[in-house]
């Protein structure tokens, strides 16, 4: 199989001649009560979707599929990004459109790593009192750009073990 030689260029994913392959996307996911339009249900899965055209191929994440269809082109650069935080949800409502700075402010905001730009030294010093003195995880993220998890691990010296408190 070929690859497209640009993806909106061959479709307007959005028209009517679209149809058909809109069909086949919508065979894929099922509509969750709380709001999620979740992929192949089965979580081993990637969620990806592949369209054929004339000998053609294009394939990508469902997502970004799920945007395409929904609403519109992708301007090159940009990610489809999840405010549902699900990863397999196709759902346009939950879809923005956003810069990989974007992205990795989302994970910085919901935890799932600590940037290291966006805590210094101090903090992290702070972090770790705090803890001793038995406060808990979630209290503490209140103060800092990071979530509860990166600080239980900033805590227990998994995240940040290099800096040590001289005083
Ligand atoms: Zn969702």
């Amino acid at each position: 199989m070929r690859k497209f030689p640009t993806i909106d260029g061959v479709m307007d994913w959005t028209s009517k001649e679209a149809c058909p392959f809109l069909q086949q996307f919508e065979e894929h996911f099922r509509k969750k009560k709380r709001g999620c339009w979740v992929w192949n249900d089965d979580r081993s899965k990637r969620a990806r979707f592949s369209v054929r055209i004339e000998g053609w191929v294009h394939q990508e994440s469902a997502a970004r599929t799920a945007w395409r269809f929904y609403r519109g082109p992708i301007p090159s650069g940009l990610l489809v990004c999840h405010t549902c935080d699900q990863d397999y949800c196709v759902n346009p409502e939950h879809l923005f459109l956003g810069t990989y700075a974007d992205n990795t402010q989302d994970c910085i905001a919901k935890g799932r790593f600590v940037g290291n730009a966006k805590l210094r030294v101090d903090d992290i010093l702070n972090i770790r009192r705090r803890c001793e003195d038995g406060e808990s995880h979630s209290s503490i993220a209140r103060d800092y750009p990071v979530g509860r998890m990166a600080i239980g691990k900033i805590c227990r010296g998994k995240r940040w073990s290099h800096v040590k408190d001289s005083a």
